[in-house]
């Protein structure tokens, strides 16, 4: 059973690659056009999957981001925002992330942040 989309594209190209081999070997021109025609329906259906990957990641990137915007501390030592410059699942906590803050005028330090979405 497939399950990550990284293997259904994998299989979605195979499946074009088998197609293209039965279009090249056919004699009759009907079956390779009826070949050619899925091959570019399983090339079609990868670059589908392949998308939707990206869009996915692109939305988790996005979350990660947001999340690291709504979490700026305010520096202790000049009050300005903080930057979140690294997270790290934390050890000891379920949905919980170690995350280092950074500052401009060159403090540092790690807090525990939700793993909310
Ligand atoms: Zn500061």
């Amino acid at each position: 059973m497939l399950r990550k989309s990284s293997d259904i594209v994998r299989y979605c190209y195979q499946r074009a690659a088998e197609c293209r081999e039965r279009a090249l070997r056919a004699n009759d021109s009907a079956l390779k056009d009826t070949m050619v025609v899925a091959e570019d329906s399983w090339i079609t259906l990868a670059h589908s999957y392949e998308l939707t990957e990206t869009l996915s990641n692109f939305g988790a990137e996005l979350r990660r981001y947001l999340r690291s915007v709504s979490h700026m501390p305010a520096c202790p030592q000049c009050g300005r925002p903080m930057r979140m410059v690294t997270t790290t699942p934390a050890a000891s906590f379920i949905n919980a992330q170690q995350a280092r803050f950074d500052c401009i005028c060159g403090y540092s330090e790690c807090r525990l942040i939700d793993d909310k979405n």
